[in-house]
């Protein structure tokens, strides 16, 4: 698959992002054209209130059960009508289905622009999930690959796991009745945090992994020596993402072998 033009969709309640940068990346590392928009609920005019429901409905409540739609209250609705026109507003973690999200935000996108070489990269602080089929349970993602994509900034911070240590340490200042910012400072640097200044690197590495997805079909890979490395553990994700910063050589190949096609 080839991409003639590539659409970045901002999230303001993220600067450390940093869009330009951003944007600047993938032109130089795919050779391709990059628009810049603004964050995707605020950039296309839709019917709100049915987009809201739609997006109250797929919420998560039970992370033991498979993808039920819920039933919003109108109290729900309303929260998406006020946290989609300004995400600042959005500050706690609610967990959404990952795949039902992604097809309710494609709608979003006009028909005409949803042709096959445009590739839509949105990126939201909301956070996806998806279903594990292995361990029976809901599982927070950083990014869901498909078209349009989405790289969720609350699951960069929240789905790969910290330490084993932090957990056992949190656990036991909790025990202590010490609050969660002592186990934070501990293990400060061990994990990326919200609002960390190396987001936009970070960040780097999952929009490779989703443009990979597109024009390859296939978006990870096994070594953690690669930035398209599926980080299940935090140190991992700062290992590949900060301490290697490039692809393995099997995937530099396939990048340099796209480029010339
Ligand atoms: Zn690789």
């Amino acid at each position: 698959m080839k991409i003639s033009k590539l659409f970045l969709y901002d999230e303001p309640s993220v600067p450390e992002i940093d869009l330009e940068n951003l944007s600047k990346f993938i032109k130089k590392s795919f050779n391709i054209d990059v628009e810049i928009r603004k964050n995707i609920f605020n950039f296309f005019t839709f019917p709100k209130n049915e987009i809201c429901n739609q997006l109250a409905s797929c919420r998560i409540f039970d992370t033991r059960k498979p993808f039920e739609r819920h039933m919003p209250s109108q109290e729900e609705i309303d929260f998406e009508m006020k946290t989609i026109t300004d995400s600042n507003l959005l500050k706690n973690i609610i967990m959404y289905d990952g795949f039902e999200f992604q097809r309710i935000v494609s709608f979003l996108i006009p028909e005409n622009e949803r042709i096959m070489n445009n590739f839509h990269l949105i990126i939201t602080n909301k956070l996806t999930c998806t279903y594990d089929n292995r361990d029976y349970r809901y599982h927070g993602r950083a990014v869901i690959c498909s078209n349009p994509s989405i790289i969720s900034t609350t699951g960069i911070v929240e789905a790969p796991a910290k330490p084993k240590e932090y957990y056992r340490h949190l656990m036991l200042n909790m025990l202590q009745g010490l609050n969660v910012e002592n186990a934070k400072k501990k293990f400060h640097g061990t994990y990326l945090d919200y609002h960390d200044s190396k987001l936009s690197r970070v960040i780097e590495g999952y929009a490779m992994q989703a443009t990979f997805y597109f024009l390859t079909g296939e978006a990870f890979c096994e070594s953690k020596e690669c930035r398209l490395h599926n980080a299940h553990w935090q140190q991992d994700l700062l290992y590949s993402q900060i301490k290697i910063g490039k692809l393995c050589h099997r995937h530099e190949q396939i990048l340099q072998q796209l480029l010339c096609e």
